[in-house]
């Protein structure tokens, strides 16, 4: 997509205080309202609740947007909520991206709000950026083979063996010496209760 067809929509989240208590998130919302390809930007003061994916969906719809990128929290917490929102307005659920302004800004610089307000721009002018070259995805379901190859019999080799197992799936371990035990196998001793090794 060029960019004149870009039409990107940004959100910005207050989290309560835990965002807008350090950062001023609508200072952050101007600046993100003049970025390359933005054509809306909207302040919530909670994104991930259902008042704040309204206004999503509501924006989605009224400025035919293309690409969303929200500045909340760590898309760990709620990336999938947003994505299934914004396939709720009819756009496919991978032209999101998520810029961490809580845990990776506001969280990690208490007492500097100045600071953390710069750098909050900063890392929504870097989604809105990554948002450009995003592209539609169709999710698809394959059939696997339930079980695992590890390859090396060293100590990380035997318990990621020894969890696959555990998790109830089957485990081949390949190593390519005669024993398993690696490295660890050739100490006598080892730290802190000084036995044995094997
Ligand atoms: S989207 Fe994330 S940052 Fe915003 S209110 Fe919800 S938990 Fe807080």
């Amino acid at each position: 997509m060029t960019d004149k067809n870009l039409r990107i929509g940004v959100f910005v989240c207050d989290c309560g205080s835990n965002i807008a208590g350090t950062v001023d998130t609508e200072a952050v919302r101007e600046y993100a309202a003049g970025l390359p390809g933005v054509v809306a930007a909207v302040r919530n003061k909670y994104t991930c609740a259902d008042p704040g994916q309204v206004q999503i969906q509501l924006s989605i719809r009224e400025h035919n947007l293309n690409r969303i990128v929200v500045a909340s929290c760590s898309p760990a917490t709620y990336e999938v909520i947003f994505r299934n929102c914004i396939a709720g307005a009819g756009l496919n659920p991978y032209l999101l991206e998520m810029a961490n302004i809580r845990e990776h800004c506001s969280w990690v610089t208490p007492g500097n709000g100045q600071a953390a307000t710069e750098k909050a721009k900063r890392i929504v002018k870097v989604a809105v950026a990554r948002a450009q070259w995003l592209i539609p995805q169709e999710e698809e379901q394959i059939s696997v083979t339930d079980a695992a190859l590890v390859v090396g019999g060293g100590v990380a080799g035997i318990q990621s063996a020894l969890d696959l197992a555990d998790s109830g799936h089957q485990v081949y371990l390949v190593e390519k010496e005669p024993s398993i035990g690696g490295i660890m196998a050739q100490l006598d001793k080892v730290y802190p209760d000084i036995e044995c090794s094997i």
